[in-house]
């Protein structure tokens, strides 16, 4: 049977009133994530589960009658991950909200479909911090942060997504649920099965629950911009600063990424730079002073055109806000191809073809 002969009605049944959708209009809305993949379709239904016990409901109908699972969280991924399959069900996380903060311990229970941004200023009310920060984190779910191990602008000193998660709860494909690690830092016997969910892109199953480590805020951040005549001149100054010191924040844009910054907020970058790195540090007191001091020695020893640095948070921000602006900014220049993210599955046949012709045209 294929699943297009499924009528996802005898799924609705089992299901609260309204967590099954299957509203054309609305249906249309998840076809795409952020990678605008043209393979993409609309889905046969939406569930916008409302629990655990949804998820589990939906996982085991579709289990049944072999209908294939996107599972969802906001929709920002830009390797095509959570866009619709025809045949298929999306389930959506965006009404699991709940988080549990313990200062105690240092940690929050927090439901798949809060935003990074909302996890962050929860952990802010008990003046705790939840450190990873994807460009996106006003705009993706936690769930989706576990389910691509997300990383951001300040994982080169405090670490990725699967830094910070102790536990999950999740559904597997014939809609068991079960939990993987737990709130304390020992809770690791055995096989890491939570670092395996982690960057498993729902492959494995659907995360329900994730318990995340916090620690204390982040000192306020001092700021480093240069701005380089090459590419390489750039990449001397990354390692020269990287064998020295751990940088709150370490980044990079190139020429065309700077004017697309620029086209879209215009703060007055050097159009004509041909790379720019923006480095930070949140070193306690003076150290702050003294490793900014040695990132602008090494960016002007790595013939910077240009080096600034203020200790001004908000200043700072800006720059960080501008680093956070490249893809949007990009985008608008036209299709973008990413290729530090996962590529799904149905896509690697494609890529791998598509490699070997280019190593051949090579040869
Ligand atoms: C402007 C912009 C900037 C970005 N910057 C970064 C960045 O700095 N770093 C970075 O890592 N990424 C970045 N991303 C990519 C994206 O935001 C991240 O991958 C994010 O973690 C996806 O979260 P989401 O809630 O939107 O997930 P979705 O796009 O909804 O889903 C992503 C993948 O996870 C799966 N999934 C979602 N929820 C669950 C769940 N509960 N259980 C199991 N599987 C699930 C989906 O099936 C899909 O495969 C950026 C995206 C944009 C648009």
């Amino acid at each position: 049977m294929t699943s297009h002969s499924v009528d996802p009605s005898t799924l609705a049944e089992q299901l609260p009133a309204g967590v099954l959708v299957t509203d054309p209009d609305i249906l249309a809305g998840y076809r795409h994530d952020r990678a605008f993949d043209p393979d993409a379709a609309v889905p046969l239904a939406l569930v916008r589960a409302t629990s655990t016990a949804d998820v589990q409901t939906t996982l085991r109908w579709a289990h049944e009658n072999r209908v294939p699972v996107v599972p969802r969280g906001a929709g920002t991924s830009l390797s095509g991950g959570s866009g619709g399959l025809a045949d298929g069900i999306v389930l959506s996380t965006e009404k699991m909200r709940d988080i549990k903060i313990d200062p105690a311990t240092r940690t929050a229970v927090a439901q798949p479909g809060l935003l990074n941004a909302e996890v962050k200023a929860a952990a802010a009310e008990h003046d705790l911090w939840y450190p990873p920060d994807p460009s996106s984190f006003e705009i993706c779910s936690i769930g989706g942060n576990a389910a691509t191990n997300a990383g951001g602008l300040c994982c080169v000193k405090y670490g990725v997504t699967s830094d910070y998660v102790l536990g999950l709860e999740v559904v597997l494909a014939d809609g068991t649920a079960v939990r993987l690690g737990g709130p304390r830092l020992k809770d690791v016997a055995g096989l890491s099965l939570t670092k395996l969910f982690v960057g498993s892109e729902g492959t494995l199953g659907v995360i329900t629950e994730v318990t995340l480590r916090l620690i204390p805020p982040q000192p306020p951040a001092s700021t480093m911009v240069a701005t380089f005549g090459s590419v390489e001149a750039a990449a001397d100054a990354v390692i020269a600063i990287t064998a020295t010191l751990r940088p709150a924040m370490l980044e990079f844009m190139d020429r065309t990424t700077i004017n697309a910054v620029e086209d879209a907020l215009r703060m007055d970058l050097d159009r004509g730079a041909e790379a720019m790195l923006i480095a930070r540090s949140d070193a306690p007191g003076v150290a702050a002073a003294h490793e900014i001091e040695v990132m602008v020695r090494a960016c002007r020893d790595a013939g910077a055109h240009d080096v600034f640095d203020t200790s001004d948070p908000d200043e700072g921000d800006a720059f960080a806000a501008a680093r956070r602006m490249a893809i949007p900014a990009v985008e608008r220049l036209g299709s973008l191809l990413l290729e530090d993210v996962g590529v799904p599955l149905p896509m690697l046949p494609t890529l791998v073809a598509g490699v070997a012709e280019i190593a051949t045209a090579m040869r």
